[in-house]
């Protein structure tokens, strides 16, 4: 009976991601071809010498220390301090069972008055603070920002209301955006988050899949306040591993330790063989470094091809930058679309995946007013291992549009099926 579940859980709703999902596999199942762009899960394999890793240390069976294995801790510090100019040690380093997890446990433990989301913003982490019973502020954005925020954004949220407890989470590369912040950006957001005393989560988990290699991390201009929220899921390809990371600054090991305690008391460790597999990952060697030049070339062509195809047909939206994500705007298809009674994002989603067989998600279950007809799309129905191999195989293979057209037929078909399905209207 539903009356015996916590009032909180009763108010997150099954989400729109969920019915797109449920619609695919039920197409599939009637034989209907999907184009899976909803989804959000690396298409490469993990590393090699990863994998090896985490086969050689399948005997470790012994629980590891609540707040990780000292070795890893070590390798994490020391990857953020060459790879971000921190500095950072072991003891301000967090490892969890996935970044979502410890992003959950931080707004568990922190006082958090009101939670500062962009929108649009990745779907769980409101439905994390709605759990917990905290209170989210939406942050308007428009499309000529590229859907950022800006400082002048946060000044108009803070300006009349100083002292609250503000916490912001900022996702750069961005789920659902696929832009990121320079660090002009970040340094003007600085100034206003030092104003206001705002605590910054800063979910970087595609920083190392900028597509030219160049993240930049605000906790190097606000190390005093910033959170760097990380793991192995999307630059490692092994979302099911669950390892994720929190970067503390010194002054903040209070919240870490809180962390610690929840972690004692809950999931007690992450996985042992799991832990011993991300040293090497976090070390790095050439063969790493090579993977990840790799993978971020053919993301950024496969990236630069959807978006260039699809601002062709009057699609719009932001140019992408990392990740593997683009938040396209069907807005200037709104009256045509809206005379066949597709008035929300949901709807379109539904349409168009009835329609055409292409799954994207709702921009609505991001955070963005439902009547702006915005989805995010994935562009990774591809096998990344495959083109890993053909790269490899290949030294002077040149990545552009004949490259994607030939070995991502399906991203390229859904191009077509879109444009054919926009212009049927
Ligand atoms: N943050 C963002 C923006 C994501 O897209 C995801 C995964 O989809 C996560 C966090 C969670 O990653 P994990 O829990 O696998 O570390």
């Amino acid at each position: 009976m539903i009356q015996n579940l916590n009032n909180n859980v009763r108010k997150v709703k099954p989400s729109a991601t969920l019915v797109i999902n449920e619609l695919s596999a039920q197409l599939k199942r009637e034989g209907r071809e999907i184009y899976s762009l909803g989804f959000g899960q690396s298409p490469f394999p993990v590393p090699e010498s990863i994998v090896k890793s985490l086969q050689e240390n399948a005997f470790q069976k012994d629980y590891l220390p609540v707040k990780g294995l000292l070795q890893l801790r070590m390798a994490v510090a020391q990857f953020f301090n060459k790879q971000y100019e921190l500095s950072v040690s072991e003891e301000d380093i967090l490892i969890g069972p996935g970044s979502k997890e410890l992003i959950y446990n931080f707004q568990l433990v922190y006082n958090i008055e009101e939670l500062l989301l962009p929108s649009p913003s990745w779907v769980s982490y409101e439905p994390q603070a709605s759990l917990l019973g905290n209170k989210v502020k939406w942050i308007t954005t428009n499309e000529l920002n590229s859907w950022k925020i800006s400082s002048d954004d946060i000044e108009e949220i803070c300006k009349n209301s100083p002292k609250i407890n503000r916490t912001i989470i900022l996702n750069y590369p961005s789920n659902p955006l696929g832009v990121t912040y320079s660090s002009g950006e970040l340094q003007k957001l600085t100034n206003v988050f030092k104003k206001y005393n705002i605590t910054v989560i800063a979910d970087e988990i595609y920083g190392e899949i900028h597509h030219d290699g160049d993240h930049q991390t605000i906790a190097k201009y606000y190390p005093e306040r910033t959170i760097v929220s990380s793991g192995l899921s999307k630059w490692a390809g092994a979302g099911g591993w669950r390892l994720g990371v929190f970067v503390f600054p010194e002054n903040m090991r209070y919240v870490l330790d809180a962390m610690g305690t929840v972690a004692s008391e809950t999931y007690t460790t992450t996985s042992a063989p799991i832990q011993y597999a991300a040293v090497t990952a976090y070390n790095g060697d050439e063969s790493i470094n090579l993977y990840l030049k790799n993978v971020r070339s053919i993301l950024k062509t496969v990236g630069q091809f959807v978006y260039k195809k699809l601002m062709g047909i009057g699609v719009t939206m932001p140019e992408p930058e990392g990740g593997f994500y683009l938040f396209p705007n069907f807005n200037n298809w709104k009256v045509a679309l809206n005379k066949r009674r597709i008035n929300s994002s949901k709807e379109f989603c539904n349409q168009l995946l009835k329609d055409t067989g292409v799954a994207l998600l709702p921009g609505e279950d991001f955070g963005h007013p439902s009547n702006n007809l915005t989805a995010r799309l994935s562009f990774v129905d591809f096998d990344g291992g495959h083109l890993l191999n053909i790269i490899k195989d290949n030294d002077s293979l040149h990545l552009n549009d004949e490259f994607v057209e030939l070995h991502c037929p399906k991203i390229s078909e859904s191009i077509v099926k879109i444009k054919n399905w926009l212009e049927s209207y």
